[in-house]
């Protein structure tokens, strides 16, 4: 067992600190953001990530977890050092690499034994190497550290589940140490047979761009098959039922919506064709996968006013502001594009979701935060069900006709069976089906 700084308390940080300290290695977790590390300390969780808290407070409480500030003395206090520190999008779509480096300089500065350095945030192919380099340019000696590769691919919503069973761990180092170390931390994973793929530092940076690519892939696929399903009549639902009982092509990612969002989708098929750009190539797949899916988001708006053609001084009702159930996150949620075009084209908001409203309102202060579904409802001229929060499965939609000013309701996660919603007095879409309202 090992001792650890994790680097960043994030989504990320956060869970793969909790989850290596439950395997049984020390974690010390460290933060730059004051606040973050001032809830931890008093058992607050400064995200919504369900089962984490539990599970932080077991480790704690087992002396196998601490939450710190200080840099400096995380790093010289253990062997392995993580880093799950933001990598956004640069200006031009590549990946911003300045939270990375500087923590390297830190480490550089405050370095006295051997290291294990391993990025768990998603870095450019080569960024293993850059760092390698850049240690070495700032005086480090080469037998001081290796550089590991060790991408996550948890889910936010089920992140816990994620990172306790996942579907593999993969680990790209050239050093024999660090690859047994490494395996020393995921040993409760090893013993359940998870397995661990071994390769160079490219490969395992290489590995997480094309795996989200992918899954990113197969939703603008089915988005675009759903729009073609709209035209011709056919009905996406069964469509995509019926693919994913090809093992081959499998059930997962195939519900067609309002387009991916997240921070990780959107910036990494972005990072992914800036990449090849820089090896002299384009990725045409993955930038026809962005184009469909900024046309997904905005396809939405289309259906809106389709049924409601002057949205000025009209009030849309948003449920769901995160891009997706279980989460407090709105980065690159579909619901900053939707609301952001409703509100260009005059019309006013009115939103709620059960955990995103503090997020979104950093980023739209001036629209109004309900508290619930049937507050959105009341008084808006249309509904547009955007995130498919488990509480918006069983509205009562006979009280939420009733409510609103015209009963409109966009569906774009088809979620409601449109006959039945039709027959209730609404005007309706969804995502993917050729609706044929009555009046
Ligand atoms: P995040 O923004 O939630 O967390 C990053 C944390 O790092 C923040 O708390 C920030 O304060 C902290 N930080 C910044 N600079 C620091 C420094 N020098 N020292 C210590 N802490 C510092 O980001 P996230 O969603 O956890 O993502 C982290 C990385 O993991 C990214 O590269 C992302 O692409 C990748 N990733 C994210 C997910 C996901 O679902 N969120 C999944 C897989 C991979």
């Amino acid at each position: 067992m090992r001792n650890i700084a994790m680097l960043g308390v994030g989504y990320v940080g956060l869970v793969s600190g909790t989850g290596l300290a439950d395997f049984g290695n020390r974690v010390i977790c460290v933060d730059i953001d004051e606040e973050k590390i001032r809830k931890l300390k008093n058992d607050i969780l400064p995200i919504y990530e369900p089962g984490l808290l539990e599970l932080i407070q077991k480790n704690v409480h087992q002396g196998r977890m601490v939450f710190t500030t200080d840099l400096a003395k995380s790093i010289q206090d253990s062997e392995v050092i993580f880093l799950a520190l933001p990598t956004p999008s640069g200006e031009k779509g590549e990946v911003d690499l300045s939270y990375v480096f500087s923590a390297i300089d830190t480490i550089a500065e405050v370095i006295k034994g051997f290291k294990v350095i391993v990025t768990k945030s998603t870095v450019a192919v080569g960024t293993g190497d850059r760092i390698r380099e850049r240690l070495i340019s700032k005086g480090v000696a080469e037998e001081m550290f290796d550089v590991v590769s060790n991408p996550e691919f948890l889910r936010e919503g089920s992140a816990v589940g994620d990172f306790m069973r996942p579907d593999r761990v993969v680990i790209g180092t050239r050093s024999e140490k660090a690859l047994e170390i490494m395996k020393e931390i995921y040993r409760s994973l090893y013993l359940i047979e998870t397995p661990i793929v071994a390769t160079d530092i490219r490969t395992a940076e290489m590995i997480k761009y094309a795996s989200n690519a992918f899954l990113a892939t197969k939703i603008s696929f089915i988005n675009e098959v759903a729009n073609i399903c709209e035209r011709v009549g056919a009905d996406v639902q069964q469509v995509a039922k019926a693919m994913g009982l090809d093992g081959r092509i499998s059930n997962k990612f195939l519900h067609a919506g309002p387009g991916y969002g997240g921070s990780c989708f959107p910036k990494d098929t972005l990072a992914l064709t800036k990449i090849a750009e820089g090896a002299g190539m384009r990725a045409t797949i993955v930038e026809s996968v962005i184009a469909v899916n900024h046309q997904q988001k905005l396809r939405v708006v289309e259906k809106l006013t389709q049924l409601l053609p002057d949205l000025r001084d009209k009030v849309i009702g948003i449920l769901g502001l995160a891009f997706k159930p279980n989460t407090d996150d709105v980065r690159d949620a579909p619901a900053l594009t939707v609301i952001d075009e409703i509100l260009k084209r005059g019309g006013k908001i009115q939103g709620y979701d059960p955990e995103a409203m503090e997020e979104m309102r950093k980023h739209f202060p001036q629209i109004r935060y309900m508290t619930s579904a049937y507050e959105v409802a009341a008084g808006a001229d249309a509904l547009i069900l955007l995130t498919e929060w488990n509480q918006f499965r069983g509205l009562n939609l006979d009280e939420i006709r009733n409510l609103m000013k015209q009963p409109i309701l966009i569906d774009t996660r088809n979620i409601y069976d449109p006959e039945t919603v039709m027959d209730k007095g609404f005007r309706f879409d969804c995502i993917g089906r050729k609706i044929v309202n009555r009046s």
